[in-house]
């Protein structure tokens, strides 16, 4: 995993937008916020080469250090922490949602160590944690996930009693068989999902 890229669109959208950071922070801080993250991701884009140059786990450590070092403020600190206990948390890229839900979960631990603080205090932590929260909830195989759903909703349908469609003619008489619509729907679901899957898929 190439970090150069990460590097350049965090630094991207915190450079567009500087103002909007140091106005919010103006109206309920003391106006720097702005200029503390433009300063600190000028100084990690200005190293994105030799970031990225590192192993993962250095790579990241090195960001948050330059973080530290070069945002003043709450934030360089609380934003470097978390980056620099990712890094001692994974030494290779995250190689599933449940890793990267695991490098979230660190991140977050640290700002609430480093910060004192955690959700409900309007912070940054209102909004890491939940994502972090949102990682870990992710299905570590989507497709997988969505193929069950679909086998487990045709199986659903052989002791109901069909009420809708010609089936429920049959009444009591319709109970332990599959539904043939079900049987189409659970078809065309794994004949997408293979395609997304990059196979191809009979059953
Ligand atoms: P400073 O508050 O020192 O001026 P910044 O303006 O750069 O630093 O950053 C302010 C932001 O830092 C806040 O909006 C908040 O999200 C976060 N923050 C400040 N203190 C804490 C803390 N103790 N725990 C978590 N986040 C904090
Ligand atoms: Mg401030």
């Amino acid at each position: 995993m190439n970090l150069k890229p990460f590097i350049e669109a965090a630094a991207e959208t915190i450079l567009a937008h500087e103002a909007e950071l140091t106005d919010l922070d103006r109206a309920i801080g003391d106006g720097d916020h702005g200029a503390n993250m433009a300063r600190g991701f000028r100084a990690v884009a200005a190293e994105a080469d030799a970031i990225a140059a590192l192993p993962f786990g250095e790579a990241l450590r090195k960001a948050g250090t330059t973080l530290v070092m070069k945002v003043g403020g709450a934030s360089g600190p609380l934003y470097g922490s978390a980056l620099i206990a990712m890094g001692k948390a994974a030494d290779a890229p995250p190689a599933s949602t449940a890793d990267a839900a695991r490098l979230l979960d660190a991140a977050v631990e640290a700002i609430r160590q480093r910060g004192k603080s955690d959700v409900g205090a309007k912070t940054m932590l209102d909004v890491l944690a939940p994502v972090a929260a949102a990682l870990r909830a992710l299905p570590a195989d989507p497709l997988a996930a969505v193929r069950a759903a679909a086998d487990e909703g045709l199986a659903a349908t052989g002791p109901m009693r069909a009420t809708k469609g010609r089936a429920a003619f049959l009444g009591e008489r319709s109970i332990g068989h599959l539904d043939p619509g079900a049987r189409s729907s659970a078809l065309l679901v794994h004949a997408v999902a293979g395609v997304l899957a990059g196979v191809k898929e009979t059953s």
